[in-house]
């Protein structure tokens, strides 16, 4: 998920060069608008990050308990950290 992220900002990053390079735009409007397209596009691969679902293995764990480091998936027994640990600063 964050290789595909990573990948997807890479992109934009070279097609906003390519822009600038070959049509000689004033570069702000370009890079504005590149960092409003990395934004969306990272929020579209976070939005599945957000469901209560094991990264690992995909397993629901929306009912498991979750400890001070995240919730540990019952079926493959990976760490999942949905929820950063609060109140233990
Ligand atoms: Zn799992």
């Amino acid at each position: 998920m964050r290789v595909r992220a990573f990948l997807w900002t890479l992109a934009i990053a070279g097609a906003t060069f390519a822009a600038i390079a070959l049509t000689s735009l004033s570069w702000v409007p370009v890079v504005g608008a590149a960092i409003a397209a990395a934004v969306v596009s990272v929020n579209k691969v976070a939005a599945r990050i957000d469901r209560p679902v094991c990264w690992h293995c995909g397993h629901d764990i929306s009912r498991t308990h979750a400890g001070a480091y995240g919730k540990i998936c019952p079926e493959c027994g990976s760490l999942n950290q949905h929820k950063p640990p609060q109140g233990t600063a």
